[in-house]
């Protein structure tokens, strides 16, 4: 289908200073975990995007100088000559296509404690390393001679930028990570000399810098400034007043505003905290204070909220990293005129916990984000069948839709047997949950997409037996079954079953989800410390329940801090009324209360309770795996090779895994065996003469 010409606005070329770039789709600078250690995944993983029509395709951070580093996050690193290389292949990748590349020079300062390079970190003033860890690490306040030397560390990086190939240089000043936004900020700088005090001198280190990487990168480059509109502290830190003034005094010096609030975990709130487009109101009006084109971020995967943003005037580029995350494909699919195709993010911040665990960035959405070097995957394309084996696929939640999905578009016959009225198995029954119905996308994208296959039938209300599948005669049998919650206590702390008295009314998240709830006061034991002890707090409130969640971390949803959402969780249960305890396990269930005991010295003490909500681990549905290997003998007069679990069903784990496992079994399907071979490509260091 040719494109609406509703969005025709969004193909606009747009000038950048001396460059054009040929539409507005801008990915804007996303960490990856990937960086310096996985260059040639990186670089393909960047090259994809700019194949899927983005005009603008840029790097993560790249720091510039040794003297600051953020270990052990891994990013890029441009420290000297030696780097050139491994960044000019992401250049070249993203060049292949036609699309401009951006590199975000970056020098953290008091974000970084130097652990690799063990330089003394320096910032605006003596103070505590800002990091996620509370490392015992202080930045030293910079005198002159230091500034100079940041001047010179910053040009010099934004030379070898060039000379690596990039088309946009950032001068990067926000997210709270970078010096340039701790010299701008009063609450970081409390110097006296020109440097600090008014907004003027407070400024002064951003604009010397953006002058002179507009002076390296010379004729040919444009230099974008990314600056945070908003540090969302209040009075304390940077609001708009001041950033309107900043914009006003260096309005055309940049050749492209990139705005963002601060924090990260801000600008990239969760779904569950923030709409599409919900940095509107913090955006508005700066436009107007520059000729020069503004981008911004707002989770944006929806056409008409993109041109919205052009139309009325608050953004030139349409800046997106998670969206380009779940779909590397969204410019080409507007183009194209398939928006049903479009794999829209859920906000979920798999993504990020990619980068806070120095693993490579996986999607919850999109299975093959990190794999398109190391396994060959692509986000749109996937090798042809190679026999006429027909599957069949047992469960339809996140990890058999996208295994049906991804054989069906290589062309094999596949059943789906679904044993509910509905597919999408947790996600759809975990979308009810408060504030998080954009999950439902995980399944309503491959419903969508398995619409467009002849190949592969769906049956609902189909609850399969053993029998029933060895009757079925598919060649190929594939058990996404799922799992269960347990109701014994056994998760992190407890590893053998607490004492349980059974007049205690006892419910898991799988009997709350199906509409079986518990009611007065009610305690969630929190074991599992992702969002579902979380969630299940909200919902039961909202319900009139008095809520009291126990864990043994010393937070609410501990695993949380890795997609950002820790502090906003635990800030949105103690608005709501939740009584939060802390480090204390539930250790004894007795018919008129809970004994819970401290996580430290097991001292115990005594909850009155009218239920408990074990949010513990999980059991895989193993039924139909044990049966049929216990009926193998069967298998070959009834046709079947081969029976596989896959997600929860093996193990219990994220919707991502679940969704990968189900794109892997796809991948991976009647290819020729490998052995003990690594199932995937790996980049080795190269060794340097001893
Ligand atoms: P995963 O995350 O691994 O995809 P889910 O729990 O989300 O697992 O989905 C499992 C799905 O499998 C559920 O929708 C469930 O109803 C379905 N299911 C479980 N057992 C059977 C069975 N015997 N026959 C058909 N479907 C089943
Ligand atoms: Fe979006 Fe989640 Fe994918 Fe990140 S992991 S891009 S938030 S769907």
């Amino acid at each position: 289908m040719p494109r609406d010409s509703r969005y025709d606005v969004l193909f606009e070329p747009v000038k950048i200073g001396p460059l054009t770039t040929k539409n507005r789709f801008y990915q804007v600078p996303h960490c990856n975990g990937m960086g310096y250690r996985d260059v040639t995944a990186l670089a393909t993983m960047r090259g994809i995007k700019a194949e899927g029509g983005w005009g603008v395709v840029c790097t993560e951070q790249v720091e510039i100088h040794p003297s600051s580093e953020i270990t052990p996050f891994i990013e890029l690193r441009l420290w000297d000559d030696q780097d050139i290389p491994a960044l000019a292949r992401t250049s070249e990748a993203i060049h292949r296509h036609g699309a401009l590349a951006g590199i975000e020079l970056a020098y953290n300062g008091m974000n970084g404690s130097n652990f690799y390079t063990r330089e003394v970190p320096m910032g605006p003033a003596h103070l505590p390393i800002a990091t996620f860890f509370n490392d015992p690490v202080q930045a030293r306040a910079m005198d002159k001679q230091d500034i100079a030397d940041l001047r010179r560390w910053h040009r010099n990086a934004a030379i070898r930028a060039r000379r690596a190939g990039y088309d946009i240089v950032y001068v990067y000043a926000a997210h709270a990570f970078c010096v340039l936004q701790h010299f701008l900020s009063r609450r970081t700088n409390d110097r006296s000399d020109e440097y600090g005090g008014s907004l003027v001198n407070r400024m002064r280190l951003l604009r010397e810098v953006t002058e002179d990487t507009k002076e390296a990168v010379g004729d040919g480059g444009a230099v974008a400034v990314r600056i945070s509109v908003d540090e969302m502290v209040g009075e304390s830190g940077l609001q708009k007043e001041e950033i309107q003034e900043v914009i006003s005094r260096m309005a055309e010096l940049p050749d492209l505003w990139d705005l963002t609030l601060s924090g990260w975990d801000q600008d990239s709130r969760t779904s569950r905290f923030a709409e599409e487009g919900s940095q509107e109101p913090f955006i508005a009006g700066l436009k107007a204070l520059t000729t020069k084109p503004v981008v911004g971020v707002g989770r944006f995967t929806s056409p008409d909220a993109m041109v919205r943003q052009i139309r009325k005037g608050l953004l030139d580029l349409i800046g997106a990293a998670r969206p380009s995350i779940a779909d590397p494909f969204l410019p080409k699919k507007i183009e194209e005129g398939r928006l049903e195709d479009i794999r829209e993010c859920i906000g979920c911040n798999i993504c990020v916990s990619g980068d806070f665990t120095q693993a490579p960035i996986r999607c919850t959405q999109n299975p093959t984000m990190g794999e398109e070097w190391r396994k060959g995957w692509h986000p749109e394309r996937i090798a042809p069948k190679r026999s006429e084996a027909k599957v069949l696929v047992v469960g339809g939640g996140p990890a058999g839709l996208e295994c049906a999905r991804a054989l069906g578009q290589r062309g094999y016959e596949v059943t789906l047997a679904e044993a509910r009225g509905e597919l999408g198995g947790r996600v759809t029954l975990e979308s009810k949950l408060p504030r998080v119905a954009a999950w439902a996308r995980v399944r309503d994208h491959r419903i969508q997409q398995l619409g467009k296959l002849a190949n592969v039938g769906v049956y609902l209300d189909s609850a399969m037996t053993a029998g029933q599948i060895l009757e079925f005669g598919a060649g190929h049998v594939v058990l996404a079954a799922g799992s269960n919650w347990r109701r014994d206590g056994v998760a992190r702390f407890h590893l053998k079953p607490i004492p349980v008295d059974g007049a205690m009314p006892l419910f898991t998240p799988d009997d709350v989800m199906a509409g079986n709830l518990p009611g007065g006061h009610v305690a969630i034991y929190d074991d599992d410390h992702y969002y579902m002890g979380g969630l299940l707090a909200e919902k039961l409130v909202a319900l009139g329940c008095a809520v009291t969640l126990i864990t043994p971390a010393s937070e609410v949803s501990n695993w949380t801090r890795n997609t950002m959402e820790q502090h906003f969780i635990q800030a949105r249960l103690l608005e709501l009324g939740v009584s939060i305890v802390t480090n204390r396990a539930v250790s004894e269930v007795r018919a008129d209360c809970i004994v819970i005991a401290c996580a430290f010295t097991g001292r115990t003490s005594e909850l009155p309770a009218d239920a408990i909500v074990m949010v513990t681990a999980r059991l895989p549905n193993e039924r139909l795996t044990r049966e049929l290997t216990e009926r193998r003998g069967d298998w070959a007069p009834a046709g079947v090779i081969s029976v596989k679990a896959i997600g929860d069903a093996l193990a219990p784990s994220t919707i991502a895994a679940a969704v990968y496992a189900g794109r892997r079994y796809a991948e991976e399907f009647d290819a020729p065996a490998i052995g003990d071979a690594l199932p995937f490509r790996r980049e080795v260091t190269g060794l340097a003469p001893l």
